[in-house]
């Protein structure tokens, strides 16, 4: 393969791992054994807020009155595409029943978690899509009990748009808390909760670590980490799209990579050029956050072949997958290693981070390879069961004494003994 990085980055998200494990097991077990006190200690001191954590009903509509109509609109719209689509791909998951041979029949049910934890990310911005995806996914899972939890703002409080977006698409209780003392409340059940069989969302470092320390004891959705995005463009790719559409993804923070790999030098010797003069035409935080993933994490790679820069892109297995070239349709039956593909150049990543219907929440840091985003699966346990006739239990039980008896599980081979002697009286099973 002859790939040439016209641009290299100097970071990658396995260099930058830093090292918060410590942090974050001495919050965990400080909030373990001190409760909702510790909690609201780490509120006041990652987030200096001491106001109410669990959000009463009476929070929850003035935090409603503040969000104007057009924006109640917009996120109303978006839940819509949400629900819907996540309606769809639940309706691929079907409880069924088999006879495996006769009077043996065994089946699957998808059973959804009793309790489910979102978090919706608020540090640098306020993500209230993240509430969207987590809580309405969950929601139409048919989880028990939904819990969202964002970090609180100093004196002002969870984002009222955030509070009237997880109120809307179902979560049941809506905690002001971010963070590492989010997850663990969630996790542990305080504040009158439930404890989450499930914790979901996007998150820094500092969640993601908290999720990853506590999975086993609950379920996650998965490791993620910043978030990345890869931009397949050949010849046919407009440019300027293709430079705007990196520096969107790179706005997300000082961390995050984007990459584009293209067989056309042309095109990617005017997005070089292109990206750090969009970058200056963004507001000043997000131009900082973007200067800096763009240059630390981001690549340009060239490549001779499409067939090249498909494997290079599986490679990566990005987050988020953008082809802007010829003939879609191979792209997709070629590429294998992505959490969300956006193929043409008439939808692009924010779409499905904001609004058009596929979920947002996905695998980061090349997690791709072995798993997808969010979805209502991920809330769901495919669980099986069986059942047989006495005639039907027979082969079966000798069987399983057999094996039993060769794997020197005497007790195993006994339970089929038992059956067989109560059930065929007279015959030798030897
Ligand atoms: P965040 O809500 O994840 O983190 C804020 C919290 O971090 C605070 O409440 C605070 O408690 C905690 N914190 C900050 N400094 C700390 C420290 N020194 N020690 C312990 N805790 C500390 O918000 P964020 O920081 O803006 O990060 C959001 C992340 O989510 C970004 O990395 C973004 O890329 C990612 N994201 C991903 C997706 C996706 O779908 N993959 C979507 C949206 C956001």
């Amino acid at each position: 393969m002859s790939v040439t990085y016209l641009k290299k980055a100097p970071k990658t998200s396995a260099t930058d791992a830093g090292d918060v494990q410590e942090t974050v097991r001495g919050i965990l077990n400080d909030i373990e054994a001190g409760g909702e006190d510790a909690a609201r200690k780490y509120a006041a001191k990652f987030d200096r807020y001491d106001g109410n954590i669990l959000l009463t009903r009476d929070e929850i509509d003035a935090a409603a009155a503040k969000v104007p109509q057009v924006l109640k609109d917009d996120i109303r719209f978006a839940h819509d595409n949400v629900r819907r689509f996540a309606e769809a791909q639940k309706s691929t998951i079907q409880d069924m029943e088999y006879e495996i041979h006769p009077g043996l029949i065994a089946g699957q049910k998808a059973i959804p978690c009793n309790a489910a934890g979102c978090y919706a990310p608020g540090g640098r911005y306020s993500h209230v899509a993240s509430a969207l995806m987590t809580v309405t996914t969950a929601k139409v899972a048919g989880c028990g009990h939904i819990t969202a939890c964002s970090p609180p703002r100093p004196e002002i409080g969870v984002n009222p748009a955030i509070i009237y977006t997880a109120d809307i698409c179902g979560a049941d209780s809506i905690l002001a808390l971010g963070g590492v003392q989010g997850i663990a409340a969630m996790a542990f059940g305080l504040f009158g909760l439930p404890k989450s069989d499930i914790l979901v969302g996007p998150g820094n470092q500092f969640v993601a670590e908290a999720k990853r320390m506590l999975f086993g004891r609950v379920g996650i959705d998965m490791f993620a980490g910043p978030t990345d995005s890869l931009i397949l463009a050949d010849a046919s790719a407009d440019p300027e799209i293709v430079a705007w559409d990196l520096v969107g993804q790179a706005e997300h923070g000082y961390n995050s990579p984007v990459w584009l790999v293209t067989d056309n030098r042309e095109l990617a010797e005017k997005v070089l050029n292109r990206v750090p003069e969009l970058i200056e035409t963004l507001p000043e935080t997000n131009a900082q956050n973007a200067a800096a993933a763009w240059r630390d994490y981001a690549e340009v790679i060239l490549c001779d072949t499409r067939e090249e820069m498909a494997a290079t892109s599986d490679a990566y297995a990005p987050e988020h997958l953008t082809v802007q070239a010829e003939e879609l349709d191979w792209w997709l039956n070629r590429l294998s290693c992505y959490g969300s593909l956006f193929l043409g150049e008439e939808t692009t990543v924010a779409f499905g981070d904001k609004a058009s219907g596929t979920n947002h929440v996905l695998p980061t840091s090349g997690a791709a390879k072995y798993t997808g985003g969010l979805s209502v699966h991920k809330y769901m346990k495919l669980v099986t069961w069986q059942r047989a006739t006495r005639e039907g239990s027979k082969s079966v039980a000798e069987a399983t004494a057999r094996i039993s008896r060769l794997e020197g599980m005497e007790g195993h081979a006994r339970t089929a003994d038992i059956r067989l002697a109560k059930y065929f009286p007279g015959e030798n099973f030897d």
